[in-house]
């Protein structure tokens, strides 16, 4: 069963709003104008529509008869990202852009809303959940905690992402963990600034810092059993301002990934250790500041299952991979499959060469696969809401 007719019609459509989205990304939990565009949309379709929840995010439902009730996402953040793609739908605020593919995701939840909303062939609820601040600020988060699904009550909730590098159109999803976990650290050595040539006076941070950040490598490679996955990225070094100074302070900051609560425990206790034993070792002080942000993204055996099942309808069976590599990425609907039982897929958005990676400066939406991605959502719909069952 390929993509419905109706929502091969409504391509035009979806493109231009895709492309319109494109041009005005907004970030975390500053998406007004795209909750104004997303919420005049639903309206557009007579969907019944909530606005606010987490600030800028938006709930549309659309009930037929008495029956389950199902969650859609879409996240609606863009990136601190100058965009490069020269494209004339670019972005026209500076420094921003959609490189996630938000904009196809809230496009592609649009065209199926439209369609539900004229076919209404089910029986039940859907909630269109569009969530802002998806990327570092835990907008998922933030929307359960001002009462998601206490206000609006779901059975199951599902969430879909594209995945640069799968083929257009193909869908990959499994049971269990999908998306990492993702922690912040940060590791202050404070030692005593001196004279650059007169290092015996003071206790240089640089080289307790240099030595903490070789040993953070051993935490994957010695403290974590080998048959788990876990990931320690220092990503900043700050420390000193000039040539002949050394200074009083460096500071590390870097992110750490890992499928599983008691890897997290292991990564956690490992930057400590490590952190405080080679200050202490120098002489020197570090204060660790360890934050837990995204739990892992865990699907669902049953909801996954049908998952599988909807995108074989759609895209046939030769086009779902059942069992694809998790991710060391993270993402924040984590916190809605902790809530609710559901499942979270990937639809290919094409093949990948340099530089069309997600969070590139040169990615892009493709617009080919939004019938594909809004077909899912319709026929995911019209299964678990199944109008005969
Ligand atoms: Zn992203
Ligand atoms: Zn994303």
């Amino acid at each position: 069963m390929p993509v419905i007719d109706r929502i091969a019609r409504l391509h035009g459509d979806m493109t231009a709003w895709r492309r319109h989205l494109h041009t005005y990304p907004e970030t975390a939990f500053e998406e007004h104008q795209t909750q104004d565009f997303v919420a005049e949309r639903l309206r557009e379709a007579g969907i019944e529509v909530h606005r606010g929840l987490a600030g800028t995010g938006v709930v549309g439902t659309l009930s037929v008869g008495d029956g389950p009730a199902i969650g859609l996402r879409a996240d609606m953040d863009a990136l601190h990202i100058p965009e490069a793609t020269g494209v004339a739908h670019q972005s026209v605020h500076a420094g921003r852009m959609h490189a996630c593919g938000h904009d196809g995701h809230m496009a592609m939840l649009l065209g199926a809303a439209r369609y539900l909303a004229e076919t209404r062939r089910f029986r039940g609820t859907v909630r269109f959940i569009f969530q802002p601040a998806e990327e570092n600020e835990a907008g998922g988060r933030r929307m359960i905690e001002d009462g998601l699904f206490e206000r609006f009550p779901v059975d199951s909730v599902y969430g879909m992402h594209n995945w640069p590098g799968m083929e257009p159109g193909c869908f990959a999803v499994r049971p269990g963990p999908v998306m990492a976990a993702f922690d912040i650290f940060e590791i202050v050595v404070t030692g005593r600034g001196t004279h650059g040539a007169m290092p015996h006076l003071g206790i240089d941070p640089v080289v307790v810092a240099a030595e903490i950040i070789g040993a953070l490598q051993t935490i994957a490679s010695r403290a974590v059993d080998p048959l788990d996955s876990a990931v320690v990225t220092v990503t900043q070094v700050h420390a000193g301002d000039t040539w002949n100074v050394i200074p009083d302070t460096a500071t590390l900051r870097g992110t750490a990934r890992a499928f599983r609560e008691d890897v997290q425990e292991a990564v956690e206790a490992g930057v400590r250790r490590i952190a405080d034993g080679i200050a202490a070792a120098h002489g020197a002080g570090a204060e660790v500041r360890y934050e837990r942000r995204y739990p892992p993204t865990v699907n669902h055996e049953s909801e996954a299952e049908v998952a599988a099942r909807v995108a074989a309808d759609v895209s046939g069976s030769d086009a779902v991979d059942r069992d694809p590599p998790p991710s060391m990425g993270a993402e924040d609907f984590a916190f809605m499959l902790r809530e609710r039982p559901g499942a979270y897929v990937r639809i290919g958005n094409g093949p990948c060469g340099e530089g069309c990676s997600l969070h590139n400066p040169t990615y892009d939406f493709n617009d080919d696969i939004l019938p594909v991605g809004a077909t899912y959502w319709a026929r995911l719909v019209e299964t678990v809401l199944d109008a005969d069952a």
